[in-house]
């Protein structure tokens, strides 16, 4: 605390981020990353971006990255607004469109960022309970609310909601904006971007960091009609008038364009979950189901915190929530079919 900080500085509580260790040799699946690098065509674009022309400021509109992104989807380049990681799309986001004199609605267990931006932004916030099942019911989200933000997957839970679900609630709150967080919709849930024509209240927002394995490059988007991407600009523009940096930008183009190489990394992550799901059930584990690239799983005996430490003990992490009802539920990322074994031999020793 110092008598020079503005007042708000006292009031946050910021977002703690996971570990990540300095130490070589763990096993990390604690944040979600993706355990296979990105597409080779990325990292060739982002060497040969290195060069004399570092010295010039980038690509203010961020445009062939937003073309490449807005004709994947039938869109136009002004239906897409780009920012490093979405992270920061999404405290724009907080900022230009979802501070309303009503309070904002997002689920009571869902990615703790959001209870950050409310904070930091001074926006009114209301949570909303899942259900028993740990599910998003959209008949839960009634009027009275400024705006509504969801992930879809659900984050920790990996729950997808189908998209009539989505659907329903966006045609439900015609006034009021609503976002759909798609950080990890690359994994077997339905995008809602295929709403975007028809629903002018609905902002879509996705990464560069799992499915493509850029974390590291900060890379993220959303996706909207052009009032609500206009929005998002007028913040930024008030912010850094450069979206990402040149290597950002050449490297995550690059990477859009290798349709081939997201498939192909995006399936075997899919089999290994699958896998990993399997072996887990086998010793006493209950997973939710997860459309996401992580599982979020209780041991039927074991507490959480008591297998967080024995598994880091082991050269494992994990990731574990403090809420009350999640206590005892493990956040694992899926890592390569090794690393998973890693962590299953882990478990095996522990558990016997
Ligand atoms: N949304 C959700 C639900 C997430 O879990 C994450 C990753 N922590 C993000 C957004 C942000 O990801 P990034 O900033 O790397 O794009």
């Amino acid at each position: 605390m110092s008598q020079f900080w503005s007042p708000i500085v006292h009031t946050l509580t910021p977002y703690v981020a996971g570990e990540q260790p300095k130490q070589g040799g763990l096993i990390k699946l604690n944040t979600n990353e993706s355990p296979y690098g990105p597409s080779p065509l990325a990292i060739a674009a982002i060497k040969e971006a290195s060069d004399d022309a570092l010295r010039l400021y980038p690509d203010p509109t961020g445009l062939a990255l937003r073309q490449a992104i807005a004709a994947s989807h039938g869109l136009d380049a002004e239906e897409i607004f780009v920012g490093n990681g979405s992270d920061e799309v999404l405290a724009h986001t907080f900022q230009a469109l979802l501070n309303h004199e009503r309070d904002l609605l997002f689920p009571d267990i869902t990615y703790s960022f959001y209870p950050t931006y409310c904070r930091l932004y001074g926006i009114g916030f209301r949570t909303v309970p899942l259900d028993d099942a740990m599910r998003v019911r959209i008949e839960d989200y009634g009027p009275d609310c400024g705006a509504i933000i969801l992930p879809n997957p659900n984050a920790p839970t990996g729950i997808a909601l189908p998209l009539a679900d989505i659907e329903a609630l966006v045609l439900a709150h015609p006034q009021k904006v609503v976002v759909i967080d798609e950080a990890y919709v690359d994994f077997g849930a339905e995008s809602a971007v295929s709403l975007i024509r028809s629903c002018p209240n609905l902002l879509v927002v996705q990464t560069f960091s799992k499915s493509r394995g850029l974390a590291g490059l900060r890379v993220g988007f959303a996706m909207g009609q052009r009032h609500l991407i206009e929005a998002l600009e007028r913040v930024k523009d008030s912010f850094n008038s450069y979206p990402l940096d040149r290597l950002a930008q050449a490297g995550a183009l690059a990477s859009w364009q290798d349709q081939e190489w997201f498939t192909r990394h995006r399936d075997m992550l899919i089999a290994s979950r699958e896998r990993l799901s399997l072996s887990l059930q086998q010793l006493g584990f209950t997973i939710l189901p997860s459309s996401a690239n992580f599982v979020f799983a209780r041991h039927t005996d074991r507490k959480g915190a008591e297998l967080l430490q024995a598994l880091r003990d082991r050269g494992v992490l994990v990731r574990r929530f403090g809420s009350e009802r999640i206590e005892d539920f493990l956040r694992i990322s899926i890592g390569t079919d090794e690393e998973c074994d890693r962590l299953l031999d882990a478990l095996h020793q522990i558990l016997n």
